[in-house]
């Protein structure tokens, strides 16, 4: 599409506009398309080049020959590489994000998969946070060893002088090209601190002369409770299957951060073959107009759930959620860094798996699944699914005990969802 425009408006006078606001029309023309409202799908695998010359400087800009015009990707040429629906999205999320750009993919994990395979090379050490999604999980310490990427870890990302240590013990290893957060992490709520890490890396980068690059996933919160990138760190990395699909009808993931940054990730899906469908963006473009509301209503039933689990009369209960997470250092960067707690947290209750499992049985609004961020509330046992694959020891260390239950809340009233949960508990502990 081309560079400027109305339809790139991001001011009225002086006043800036909201993401909210911009998600109705940013990047988008009506009258590139019979006046629509609405975007059309673009269902088509390539694009007509107006002039051969015009092909060639399209070839140049994608294999990275000749730079974008400022403020565009380069012209569209086949659908693999790029077509309207997924630029739209992309403009949009990184309004939401504040990045200068980003990357669209068929699934979170294609999203991380695709920063993998642009910035690590054999030899290399990626350190992580812990615990890691699960499909993480599997990625960095099963799969990525298989092409000598060496991994490493710390565990507590409130604890600067830990960071630091971890860091310079994974040197040892070979080049630390990356570390990958997870900031909420799921399903225990741990922060990492962003300006520590920061500063972990500085003197990293003094020690070494070598930089390693920041990937914070941001699926718990981004991109309304939580921006990554404008507090420093390289790349946002979205499952939007979770709350910025919003309907648990699609699969899809991104990358956020600056233009240079993504360059190479942008290549590289498109060598591999991981860009989005035109219909699945269209549904993200629809999903994006009310993602503010739908996130915002969410966490808002979220935190009257976590308050009944507290205050439950039937058995004692820890909330990992941010309004129950009582330590200092936490409570300080969550005030920095998060404007409001995600709508996904667990609670855990000194019980077997198995009155685990009768509690969740006992439940008729709570559907038994694993996925979250939906319109519907969702109820897990991550030791037992999407935890599984992870060793008991390493489970135990973070936290993932039998009697954990992570909870996703929906846009149900949310007296309903409490009504449902008492009589659950009822049914559980006193029956
Ligand atoms: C679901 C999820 C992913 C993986 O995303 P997919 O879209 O399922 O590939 C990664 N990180 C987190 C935190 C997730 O919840």
């Amino acid at each position: 599409m081309a560079n400027d425009g109305n339809y790139k408006k991001s001011k009225i006078g002086d006043h800036q506009l909201k993401p909210e606001t911009m998600m109705m029309s940013y990047g988008y023309d009506p009258q590139f398309s019979e006046g629509s409202v609405k975007p059309p799908v673009f269902l088509t695998s390539t694009f007509t080049f107006q002039t051969p010359e015009e092909g060639e400087e399209s070839f140049h800009i994608m294999a990275g020959r000749k730079p974008a015009p400022e403020g565009s990707v380069g012209g569209l040429i086949y659908s693999r590489f790029n077509h309207p629906n997924v630029e739209i999205i992309e403009d949009r999320l990184s309004l939401f994000e504040g990045s200068e750009c980003s990357v669209v993919c068929s699934s979170g994990m294609g999203a991380i998969s695709a920063i993998m395979l642009a910035y690590l090379r054999p030899g290399d050490v990626i350190v992580q946070s812990a615990p890691l999604y699960g499909g993480t999980e599997t990625l960095i310490r099963k799969f990525l060893p298989q092409f000598n990427i060496k991994t490493a870890e710390f565990d507590d990302g409130l604890d600067e002088e830990g960071m630091l240590t971890a860091l310079r013990d994974a040197g040892k290893k070979g080049r630390v090209a990356m570390v990958f957060i997870e900031s909420p992490a799921n399903p225990t709520n741990s922060l990492v601190d962003f300006e520590a890490l920061n500063r972990v890396l500085d003197s990293i980068e003094t020690e070494t002369d070598h930089r390693p690059i920041t990937v914070c996933d941001n699926t718990l919160m981004g991109p309304i409770f939580q921006q990554v990138v404008p507090q420093g760190l390289d790349m946002a990395m979205y499952s939007l299957t979770k709350y910025v699909g919003g309907h648990s009808d699609l699969v899809a993931g991104a990358v956020c951060g600056s233009r240079e940054m993504l360059r190479p990730v942008r290549a590289t899906r498109g060598i591999i073959g991981l860009n989005l469908d035109p219909h699945t963006s269209w549904m993200i473009s629809r999903s994006l107009e009310t993602l503010s509301i739908r996130m915002e209503r969410a966490a808002s039933s979220g935190q009257k759930v976590a308050k009944w689990l507290a205050d439950n009369a039937y058995i004692s209960a820890k909330i990992l959620h941010p309004d129950f997470i009582q330590d200092k250092t936490y409570q300080a960067v969550y005030m920095r860094q998060c404007s409001g707690p995600s709508s996904t947290f667990s609670f855990v209750l000194d019980v077997s798996k198995s009155d685990a499992f009768r509690l969740i049985n006992n439940l008729s609004i709570f559907k038994s699944a694993v996925s979250l961020g939906g319109s519907e509330s969702l109820v897990c046992h991550p030791g037992s699914t999407t935890h599984s694959g992870v060793s008991t020891e390493l489970r135990d260390k973070f936290g993932v005990t039998d009697g954990l239950i992570r909870l996703s809340i929906g846009l149900e009233h949310p007296d309903d969802l409490i009504a449902d949960l008492d009589n659950a508990f009822k049914m559980t502990f006193q029956g």
